[in-house]
């Protein structure tokens, strides 16, 4: 699943997945291998050009020399230029790594010879028929055709009504165990068009994640808390799995039989890991998209987290910020909300976290020294007294409702703050206790 806000801030755009089964492996197996040949050469000629000049090649420069190689007329011409990207999408995430002070970092590498490249194809890479589509390979070659269920480009939405969608783009991954290959899926991305969103000047709901806590203040005067602290546990518990597996990995021999199959250890456990998750952030960001259709909310406010994770980096923001970065996948959490919200007709937007933890929501006095006495804000004008987090989140609501006048006093009183914890069994929050707001 995915959300774009690129083209229109309400167009709904989707991935579904559908597995097309093993047996197709010997139509796709010689696309993917064709990528996966085009990927090498990438990490080669870069290789090449990195020495002798000492610079990184442009896109372009690879998509122009690579056109008159055999293998990208395996491809249709998007597919293969679509590899030439992925590759350069990897290369700009490790240089990015590596200005932020990641040392460790390695730039994308070659693949085994047999490798299952996920192959992408592109608007015009695909034909749409009514019961599938026509996987398009390069001019003079017959398209795969990937026929599918009835319903395929179809989704019904929270409140009943069923959409169609445009496919967009179609990708396909094989799943790969023990050497031995499981299983094809076709993700395909619809686009659902521009779905309708209550009136703009409606009710707002603002969040503030952190680590374990979630915060949420609302323009009705409604204050919540969400202890999340399986979510966390969870995150921390990979992080530490995954660490251990390095330890280990780093003290075999590169290529030896132990390092391999260590390594296909490693993957399997991450796997499933991942999946526990996903699984978990898919249920809170359902539990709170539906918590704001139930309260007619129209604007979902959440922060915007880049000014500070590009600070995390230099250390300016110190071990703490830094943390709370690195374990929580907030750009995902964000984006699933998002969709999610927009299925209900609610519109998210991203504001700027900053101040929102160091200035009182009440009267609007900044004050960075009395952001968190014991996770409290305690302010040293007024008085006035909230868990920190809570805080954060009323500050947020509150750029949202005075247009970014953070300074000024609350535009709507505290009149109730509720507390709710996590039901692992059913996967949704429960509501604690409340109680009146000061
Ligand atoms: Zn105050």
């Amino acid at each position: 699943m995915a959300w774009s806000s690129a083209s229109h801030p309400d167009r709904l755009l989707l991935t579904r997945q559908f597995p097309i089964g093993p047996d197709r492996l010997p139509e796709f197996e010689p696309i993917m291998q064709a990528a996966n040949r085009i990927w090498n050469s990438c990490v080669w000629h870069s290789r090449e050009i990195r020495e002798k000049e000492n610079r990184w090649p442009n896109e372009g420069e690879l998509k122009a020399k690579f056109k008159f190689f055999k293998v990208w007329k395996e491809l249709h011409s998007q597919s293969a230029q679509a590899v030439v990207e992925e590759y350069f999408e990897a290369v700009s995430g490790y240089r990015k790594h590596r200005e932020n002070g990641h040392e460790d970092m390695r730039p994308p590498d070659f693949k085994p010879k047999k490798h299952l490249r996920t192959v992408t194809w592109k608007k015009q890479g695909f034909d749409v028929r009514p019961d599938g589509l026509g996987l398009k390979r390069s001019r003079g070659k017959d398209p795969v055709s990937v026929p599918l269920p009835a319903g395929w480009n179809v989704i019904v939405l929270p409140d009943g009504r069923s959409v169609t969608g445009t496919p967009v783009e179609v990708k396909v991954k094989a799943i790969v165990r023990r050497r031995k290959v499981e299983n094809l899926i076709l993700h395909v991305t619809f686009d659902f068009g521009v779905v309708p969103v209550r009136p703009e000047a409606g009710p707002v709901a603002a969040y503030d994640y952190n680590a374990a806590m979630l915060a949420r203040a609302t323009s009705a005067g409604v204050l919540d808390l969400f202890v999340g602290r399986e979510l966390l546990a969870q995150i921390q518990y990979r992080n530490k799995v995954l660490a251990e597996f390095q330890a280990k990995l780093s003290r075999l021999r590169e290529g030896s039989r132990r390092r391999r199959r260590l390594q296909a250890a490693k993957g399997r456990v991450l796997e499933k890991l991942d999946r526990r998750i996903r699984h978990m952030e898919h249920a809170l960001t359902k539990a709170l998209a539906e918590l704001d259709r139930k309260e007619g909310i129209a604007v979902a406010v959440l922060g915007d987290l880049t000014g500070l994770r590009r600070s995390a980096g230099t250390g300016k923001k110190g071990k703490k910020a830094n943390q709370k970065i690195n374990q929580m996948a907030y750009d995902r959490l964000g984006s699933q909300q998002g969709y999610k919200n927009l299925m209900r007709g609610i519109r998210t937007i991203f504001l700027p976290e900053k101040y929102t933890s160091s200035t009182c929501y009440a009267c609007g006095h900044h004050h960075p020294a009395s952001r968190r006495r014991r996770g409290h804000w305690e302010c040293e004008r007024c008085g006035f007294s909230l868990q920190a987090d809570l805080n954060g989140a009323g500050n947020l609501l509150k750029r949202r409702l005075t247009g970014d006048r953070i300074d000024l006093p609350a535009p709507v009183p505290v009149r109730v703050i509720r507390h709710w914890r996590w039901d692992r069994r059913h996967n949704r929050f429960v509501h604690v206790s409340s109680r009146a707001g000061a």
